[in-house]
């Protein structure tokens, strides 16, 4: 196999996905009832495995590439109206020969075609194994491949816009620019190298050190100014906690908008931890009531008391829930130090709930003022105090569907490339801003810039470790 934009072989190459004498099969299309859903192969022989299942008009193997045409796809088991579109290799996303089968989507249709295919010859594919096929035959960069990745599961729209500006090429085009200026640079220190018994003057090392450094400032503040990417597609968890009564079941359901928890008079009725959906920005966040915390008076409550540890132990922000109206200071206090060692990380936000009942949503808040610099006023009853609730949950979760424009979305590791790839070329250019005689310092100039060229290799995938490689490919479901 040829390893487009100079990808060295590396052991992850060894490993099932990059077989790709293998013609692999998937569902690319999402599990479920739906409108239509879509089988994807690739492989060297995907014409002639799709052939025994699609009866049409003309041969699949007659067609060219990017065309399609309506027929039949038969299983043992149905025969099926289906649609057979055909992308011939190279031109095609994994380099080698493509055939989508849409069908109607019933998960029954689904699984007998790819369970047709996988008789006639296909193989299951691995997950991300289409994109990994992508990523191998040059067709697109890590960065690329990564974005795949990011699209699929952006939760904001800041992070889906990032991922398909990322898909079109834009973490791809700004490494090589930079990279292509390193290039030419190194290209200067090494015919000094080799003419340097000739005593040939190409440029002075000054212009050569400001071109660098302006290279320099370039990575770095790429890297500084990006938002990042999200590492993983960790759904945010907030957890609601309390003393009972404070009002956490009322809230769960106000602020999720459904009627999930049973709130009761009665101290102590919620004993599991209730979970609700909430959507923020269109993120969608899992609340959860965390009741049943601190109770260990019989077995079904030490049984919630560790169930609403382990909640608390998982959240990403803390609402601790107080009843401002009767406002036990003491023993709210001792309650949120208990809950802040199970989970040291968490910001925590005090919302000093029942804010009805007192004169002022300010006086509320004056009620638990000790307990937290954050404390917000709330009414589950009346709901007021919930919007601002929400802006600090969305702050505190970095959503940022409202920044503004496109802005470049890069992973930290992307990042750390980027600083390494403007240090080294930092390192390259600091001793040449000093002196005058490029010669004495070519050769560790020129260690220095492939350091550089390596770094922002790593980003583009043409310097890359198997971790790596598995990291960004454990993101993706199988049919992509
Ligand atoms: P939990 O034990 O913390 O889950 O508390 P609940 O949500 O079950 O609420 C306890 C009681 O307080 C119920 O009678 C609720 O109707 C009442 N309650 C909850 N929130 C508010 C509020 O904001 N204002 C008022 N006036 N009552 C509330």
């Amino acid at each position: 196999m040829v390893l487009g934009k100079g990808f060295r072989k590396a052991s992850f190459l060894d490993c099932i996905m990059l077989d790709v004498d293998r013609t692999i099969v998937a569902l690319s299309s999402a599990a479920g009832a739906a409108a239509r859903c879509l089988v994807r192969l690739t492989g060297p022989d995907a014409i002639e495995i799709a052939q025994h299942v699609f009866t049409g008009t003309a041969p699949l193997a007659e067609m060219a590439g990017f065309t399609h045409q309506q027929g039949l796809v038969q299983t043992p088991q149905f025969t099926l109206p289906a649609r057979v579109y055909v992308f011939r290799g190279p031109r095609s996303y994994t380099r080698q020969d493509v055939i989508e089968l849409h069908l109607p989507g019933n998960p029954l249709a689904a699984t007998g075609v790819v369970d047709a295919l996988l008789s006639a010859g296909a193989e299951p594919a691995g997950a991300g194994e289409f994109t990994a096929r992508a990523f191998f035959s040059g067709r697109i960069d890590l960065s690329e491949a990564q974005a795949v990745a990011d699209l699929i599961n952006a939760a904001d729209t800041a992070h889906l816009r990032s991922a398909v500006a990322n898909l079109g090429g834009k973490v791809h085009r700004l490494c090589e620019g930079l990279a292509q200026r390193l290039c030419s640079e190194l290209a200067l220190i090494e015919a000094a190298i080799d003419l340097a018994e000739e005593d040939l003057t190409l440029d002075t090392p000054p212009a050569v050190a400001g071109r660098l450094a302006q290279v320099a400032r370039e990575a770095t503040s790429l890297a500084s100014d990006a938002i990042d990417m999200p590492e993983t597609t960790h759904q945010p968890v907030v957890v609601l906690a309390g003393k009972p009564n404070a009002g956490k079941s009322a809230l769960l359901n106000a602020l999720s908008g459904e009627d999930r928890a049973i709130v009761s008079a009665l101290a102590g009725t919620t004993r599991d931890v209730l979970s609700a959906q909430m959507m923020l920005d269109g993120v969608e966040i899992e609340l959860l009531d965390a009741a049943g915390i601190g109770r260990t008076d019989d077995p079904l409550a030490t049984s919630a008391d560790s169930a609403a540890r382990q909640a608390v132990a998982r959240a990403d922000i803390l609402c601790f829930v107080a009843d401002s109206a009767d406002p036990d200071l003491a023993g709210n206090a001792e309650l949120l130090a208990e809950l802040r060692a199970i989970n040291t990380r968490m910001p925590v936000l005090v919302l000093a709930n029942k804010a009805d009942l007192l004169a002022t949503p300010d006086a509320a808040a004056q009620s638990l003022a000790s307990l937290s610099e954050d404390v917000l006023p709330t009414s589950a009853a009346t709901s007021d105090g919930l919007p601002a609730v929400r802006d600090k949950l969305r702050d505190l979760l970095h959503l940022s569907a409202s920044r503004p424009g496109e802005l470049l979305g890069l992973h930290q590791r992307q990042k750390r490339h980027l600083l390494a790839a403007a240090e080294a070329t930092t390192r390259a250019a600091d001793p040449l801003a000093r002196d005058t005689h490029l010669a004495d310092r070519a050769e560790l100039v020129a260690i220095d810039l492939r350091d550089a060229l390596a770094q922002l290799g790593n980003i583009s995938g043409q310097v890359v470790t198997d971790d790596v490689l598995s990291e960004i490919f454990s993101r993706f479901c199988v049919g992509k």
